[in-house]
C-alpha cells in the first residue's frame, strides 16, 4: 500500500420525558440559544461545509443523527470563540479502532512511502493503490484499505471513501466486501448503529459495482469535484512508483492517463457478491460476530435521495426522531443541541396542555 511521506444501544421508549428532562438544565437552554444562530442551515451545505464532495463516512454520521454530524463538521464555539468539544478523533475508543485498522492492513500489505509535490500526486497515489488492488484481486488475493470514488446512483454528488477489505475467493473469483468494526463492549451493536454501518457498506457496494461495470467513467467529474488538473505532470517520486509497480502504465505522465489505467483495471473485476461486517472486541481483539448486509437497491436509493437532499440545501437539518431520543443522553453535543432544546420545549408544552386538560 502506497502513502505520501511524512505522513451501544440503550434504547429507552419514554421519549417525552427524556426530552423534557433536558429542559431542567438552565445552562442547556442558555447555551442552545447562543448556538442557534451558528447551527442554522447553510444555503449550500455541500459546498460551504464539504467543498463540493462528500466522504462515505459523512453518511454514517448522518444516518445516526444529522444534527450531530453537523456539529462534528462545524463544532460549536463558546462565548470566547473556542471550540467546546475538541479532539473527538482522539477519544480512546476511536484511537483504538484506528490502530486496529492499521494493524490489519499491515497483516497483508507492505507500506511504501513516496515523496509528493502537489495535490495531483496525492490523488495519483490513491489511483495507484486502486490499480494495485485490482491487480491483486484479479490474481485471487484479498486487499485492504482500497480507495473508492464515484457518483452512486446518479444522485449528482461526488463521493470518496476507503473500503476496508475486498475478499476474493480464489476458487470462484467471487468478491465479498468486508467492513471491520471495533467495539468497546463484547457485543454486536444495536439496530440503530447497525443501520449506519449498513448504509456505509451499501454505498461502497454501489460505487464498486458502478466502477467495475463502467457505469461510472467520468474523468471530468473526478477532476472537477476534486479540483485537480488532469494534464499536470506528476512528480518524479510518484512517476517512479508507477513505473516500478507491476502494472501496465509505463506511458503514464499525468492523472488523465492514470485514470484510464484505473478504469480499465476496474473493468476486469466483478460486482460484489456479498457484504459483511466483522465486529471485533477492542480489549482482546477477539471476533464478536459477523453480520451479513443485504443490498436492496430501491431502499438504498430512497435513503441516498433523502440524505443528499440535505446536502443540496433542499431541506433543513434533522435531529433524531422522538423514538431515538435515547441517543441524546450519550451525545457529546447534548448540552448545546438546538434540536434537543426545540423538542424539549415542544414536549413540555404538550405535557402542559395534557395536565391542563386533566
Ligand atoms: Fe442529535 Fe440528540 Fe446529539 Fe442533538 S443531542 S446532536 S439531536 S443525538
Amino acid at each position: 500500500i502506497i502513502s505520501e511521506k511524512g505522513s451501544t444501544s440503550n434504547k429507552e421508549n419514554d421519549a417525552d420525558d427524556i426530552w423534557e428532562d433536558s429542559l431542567e438544565d438552565d445552562y442547556l437552554v442558555a447555551a442552545a440559544d447562543f448556538f442557534e444562530e451558528r447551527a442554522k442551515l447553510p444555503q449550500d451545505p455541500l459546498h460551504t461545509i464539504r467543498g463540493g464532495m462528500l466522504w462515505v463516512t459523512d453518511f454514517v454520521g448522518q444516518a445516526w443523527c444529522e444534527q450531530q454530524m453537523f456539529y462534528k463538521l462545524r463544532p460549536p464555539l463558546d462565548e470566547m470563540g473556542d471550540v467546546i468539544i475538541e479532539d473527538l478523533a482522539n477519544k480512546p475508543s476511536v484511537k483504538a479502532g484506528t490502530d486496529m485498522h492499521a494493524e490489519r492492513e499491515l497483516e497483508i500489505q507492505t507500506p511504501v512511502q513516496v515523496d509528493v509535490t502537489c495535490r495531483e500526486d496525492k490523488y495519483a497515489i490513491k489511483l495507484l493503490n486502486m490499480i494495485i488492488a485490482a491487480n491483486s484481486l484479479m490474481q485471487g488475493h484479498s486487499r485492504r484499505e482500497i480507495p473508492i470514488f464515484g457518483m452512486p446512483s446518479n444522485h449528482g454528488v461526488f463521493i470518496v471513501g476507503i473500503i476496508d477489505e475486498i475478499r476474493c475467493d480464489p476458487n470462484t473469483q467471487e468478491l465479498d466486501l468486508v467492513e471491520f468494526k471495533t467495539r468497546e463492549s463484547n457485543s454486536t451493536p444495536g439496530n440503530a448503529q447497525k443501520k449506519t454501518h449498513e448504509m456505509q457498506l451499501c454505498i461502497y457496494n454501489q460505487m464498486w459495482d458502478e466502477l467495475v461495470t463502467g457505469k461510472f467513467y467520468d474523468k471530468e467529474a473526478y477532476a472537477h469535484h476534486l479540483r485537480l488538473d488532469l494534464t499536470a505532470e506528476l512528480g518524479a517520486g510518484v512517476l517512479n512508483e508507477i513505473r516500478s509497480a507491476t502494472i501496465d502504465a509505463f506511458h503514464v505522465k499525468n492523472l488523465d492517463q492514470l485514470l484510464d489505467v484505473c478504469f480499465s483495471h476496474m473493468r476486469h473485476l466483478t460486482c460484489i457478491n456479498q457484504i459483511y461486517i466483522e465486529y471485533t472486541f477492542q480489549r482482546d481483539k477477539s471476533l464478536i460476530g459477523i453480520e451479513e448486509v443485504l443490498f436492496n437497491e430501491k431502499v438504498f436509493n430512497q435513503k441516498m435521495a433523502h440524505a443528499i437532499s440535505y446536502w443540496k440545501g433542499e431541506r433543513t437539518i434533522d435531529g433524531v426522531d422522538i423514538e431515538d431520543a435515547w441517543k441524546c443522553k450519550k451525545c457529546d453535543f447534548g448540552e448545546v443541541c438546538v434540536w434537543r432544546k426545540k423538542k424539549a420545549e415542544e414536549c413540555a408544552e404538550k405535557n402542559n396542555n395534557k395536565r391542563l386538560r386533566v
